[in-house]
């Protein structure tokens, strides 16, 4: 009789050999088909990408030939209208406009049809911005395509006797730029060198596009000579006055804002100050200013942010001996004050007129934006369209609480 055990064993080492070679073979069809699939989907993603790449290359080419610009005809009369899109020459950059925010100065030249220094119409308008490289002229380094940048309204030539002594705002040589709301914008090569700076990618362009206006507040404020938890007196509750309230109370200093309308005295609550005035009447601001001092002294700082000289002689008034006065709003040309000698003189005082900004400072008011101590948000108050321009500066014109509107073409 056979021995069953012996003849169970070939079956069962049948069995499994069989077994085996099956699983290798499903094992390679697998792999096979499984290598098939990648190899179909890697094919398919480039297929999609190099499509995507295509159109969006057309896109540009299509666009290459006109954009919608806002340009500046005279008073109270901004056009859109199609311009040819900027090409980037040597040192230079293109850059699709993310964001262009109104400002004071805009809204002067929108008023007056013109800027003795900046602009003359037609003209595009529009300087403070920030949006998406989409073309490097040669030799830029450090700003490849799709990077976000916040490109600065001008730059100092850093040659001359001021850029040499550390005064680049006060450069004989500055350099502006115009044209932010519009699709794309050029800016030019001393632009790209000096005053364009990487947006962090936590931060929105449009409060990246705050970089120019805080700035300049920025350097008023540093200007003053500030020392932590003085008290810093700020007139005017407009976009600029509210940074300057800002910034000092960011910096420690008790704020007593001094403001004209019911909407700047909610912001100027918001952006930190400790005290505000509201009030048309200036001998009553100045004695509600002294009387928030110890023995009515005055106060350590006070910065006029309005640009009239009933402010800056205001200002003058309400400070305390020794303090230091910021003329920080500029005047219509051709303006005089009168100021009480004595009072300046006998009672030690310092007198500033900060102006613009530098490249280290633009740097500076970066990174307070990316730090998220600053609240950018509150200075944006509104969105438009391009095509709404005209709209969005009749009713800046018109008092509204706006604070800026940010223009997305
Ligand atoms: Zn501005
Ligand atoms: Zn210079």
């Amino acid at each position: 009789m056979p021995n069953p055990v012996k003849r169970g064993r070939p079956t069962v080492e049948d069995v499994l050999q069989v077994g085996r070679s099956t699983v290798g073979d499903v094992l390679q069809i697998g792999r096979n088909t499984v290598e098939e699939v990648l190899h179909v989907g890697r094919s398919t993603v480039e297929e999609v990408i190099q499509v995507g790449r295509n159109t969006v290359e057309s896109a540009r080419q299509l666009r290459q030939a006109t954009m919608q610009a806002a340009v500046l005809h005279g008073r109270q009369d901004i056009r859109i209208e199609d311009v040819p899109v900027p090409r980037a020459e040597a040192g230079e950059l293109i850059v699709r406009v993310g964001a262009a925010l109104t400002c004071g100065t805009d809204l002067k030249v929108f008023r007056r049809g013109y800027h003795a220094r900046m602009i003359v119409p037609p003209a595009l308008f529009g300087h403070e911005l920030a949006g998406t490289v989409v073309e490097a002229g040669a030799g830029v380094e450090g700003f490849p395509n799709d990077s976000r940048v916040v490109a600065l309204n001008s730059a100092p030539c850093g040659q001359c006797y001021f850029c040499k002594r550390g005064q680049e705002n006060l450069c004989d040589d500055l350099l502006f730029n115009n044209g932010a709301y519009a699709e794309f914008i050029r800016i030019p090569a001393r632009i790209v060198a000096k005053n364009t700076l990487i947006i962090p990618d936590h931060v929105p362009l449009e409060h990246a596009a705050l970089t120019e206006p805080l700035a300049c507040a920025v350097h008023g404020f540093l200007d003053s000579n500030p020392h932590p938890e003085d008290t810093v007196a700020v007139i005017g509750g407009g976009p600029l006055g509210l940074m300057m309230v800002h910034v000092a109370a960011l910096s420690g200093c008790k704020v007593i804002a001094i403001v004209k309308r019911d909407g700047q005295v909610e912001a100027a609550r918001q952006l930190g100050a400790a005290h505000i005035i509201k009030s048309s009447s200036i001998q009553k601001s100045i004695r509600e200013t002294r009387a928030l001092t110890p023995n009515n002294r005055g106060v350590d700082i006070a910065i006029e942010a309005v640009g009239v000289p009933e402010a800056w002689e205001e200002a003058v008034e309400m400070v305390r001996k020794g303090g230091t006065v910021n003329f920080f709003g500029g005047c219509a040309v051709g303006t005089h004050v009168k100021l009480d000698t004595n009072r300046i003189h006998y009672s030690d005082i310092t007198l500033r007129a900060t102006f613009h900004h530098t490249p280290a400072i633009c740097r500076k008011a970066l990174d307070l934006i990316a730090s998220g101590r600053f609240q950018a948000g509150a200075f944006i108050t509104g969105h438009a369209h391009l095509y709404e321009l005209n709209r969005v500066f009749e009713k800046l014109m018109n008092r509204s609480s706006e604070i800026k509107t940010a223009i997305v073409p």
